[in-house]
């Protein structure tokens, strides 16, 4: 009870707090000033979705829909139909974006590497209709997000 009293009077764990914030003062912040610093990023990070094109222009989906099979959140929508050429290819194919989470599933069951994760984090939005993407907004991220995506690809296929 004195020993309580003593520390109270002479202010010992107020003394105690300053002192400790004053040591950390001069020590370097392991917080970061995002968004103007970011912090690294794995190179397997998985983040916004996109659709790839060939160099040509040509959309790279075959419409095999194994992504929409392999996805356990049941996130993709697609429907097909065949071209004139005999090719086919996707009327609509739709990631409903705050079902996804973001397991990486459809990136490894696509033959064509044609839906991939990018490493694009900030995309939040302020409505969840914002995060129901199309064929259009997801081959847009695509054409954003291609040099990363094909440099991180191929350097994923050297190391295996
Ligand atoms: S990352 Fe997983 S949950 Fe998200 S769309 Fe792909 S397979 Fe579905
Ligand atoms: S994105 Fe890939 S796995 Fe999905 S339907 Fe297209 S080709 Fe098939």
């Amino acid at each position: 009870m004195i020993n309580k009293t003593a520390k109270a009077f002479l202010l010992v764990e107020l003394i105690s707090g300053f002192l400790l914030t004053l040591k950390y003062m001069f020590k370097k912040p392991v917080t970061i000033n995002y968004p103007y610093e970011k912090g690294a990023l794995s190179p397997r990070f998985r983040g916004e979705h996109a659709l790839r094109r060939y160099p040509n222009g040509e959309e790279r989906c075959i419409a095999c829909k194994l992504c929409e099979a392999i996805c356990p959140a049941q996130a993709i929508t697609i429907e097909a139909e065949a071209r004139v050429d005999g090719s086919r290819r996707t009327t609509r194919y739709d990631i409903d974006m705050t079902k996804c989470i973001y397991c990486g599933f459809c990136q490894e069951a696509c033959p064509v590497d044609a839906i991939v994760e990018t490493p694009n984090f900030e995309f939040a939005t302020e409505t969840h209709e914002e995060l129901l993407y199309n064929k259009e907004k997801l081959l847009s991220n695509g054409e954003r997000w291609e040099s990363v995506i094909s440099t991180s690809l191929m350097a994923d296929a050297e190391y295996r």
